[in-house]
């Protein structure tokens, strides 16, 4: 994987082959094992994106999320987690974070700040409270599992990042 256009094609090929439903309403993400990178930045300029294209002729948005054990330093909060996998769990924040992004800013032209940023840019890498759970840190439990995901920005009040509203 190394171009938004790979990217897009990994999803345009589980949409025209019909292992994914066409929904343009979802955001289809593409996940990656930590043996891949994406020459277009992964690890220097971003952990993750989300974007939309044209896709069997419809608008559909579609997000990166690469494995951060290939970079801990710049795109895992710690290199234990609260699952016991470094790199998965780093990556179900970085899935929160483009996941509040495409909902709010689906088409790249809805809710971003002045300086260009969106809503869980504003947030990222602050987690809140946390608690220790398998010698890493966490901040909350969704199921039977424990979380570090990093908190998201609330446009109330004059505005402040948080894990619930
Ligand atoms: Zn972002």
């Amino acid at each position: 994987m190394r171009r938004i256009q790979e990217i897009q094609t990994v999803v345009s090929g589980a949409i025209a082959s019909g292992r994914l439903l066409k929904d343009t309403n979802g955001v289809y993400f593409v996940l990656t094992s930590a043996d891949v990178t994406a020459s277009s930045g992964f690890c220097t300029q971003y952990c993750g994106w989300h974007t939309h294209g044209t896709i069997s002729g419809s608008d559909i948005k579609y997000a990166f999320i690469g494995n951060p054990d290939r970079c801990p330093s710049s795109c895992e909060a710690q290199t234990t987690g609260p699952n016991g996998n470094a790199g998965a769990d780093g990556m179900a924040s970085i899935i929160s974070h483009e996941l509040e992004e495409a909902v709010t800013d689906p088409d790249l032209n809805a809710w971003y700040d002045t300086r260009g940023q969106e809503n869980a840019d504003k947030c990222a890498w602050t987690f809140g409270t946390t608690y220790t759970v398998n010698g890493a840190s966490a901040n909350m439990k969704l199921g039977t599992r424990d979380y570090l995901i990093q908190r998201n920005w609330v446009n109330a009040l004059s505005g402040y990042c948080a894990t619930s509203y």
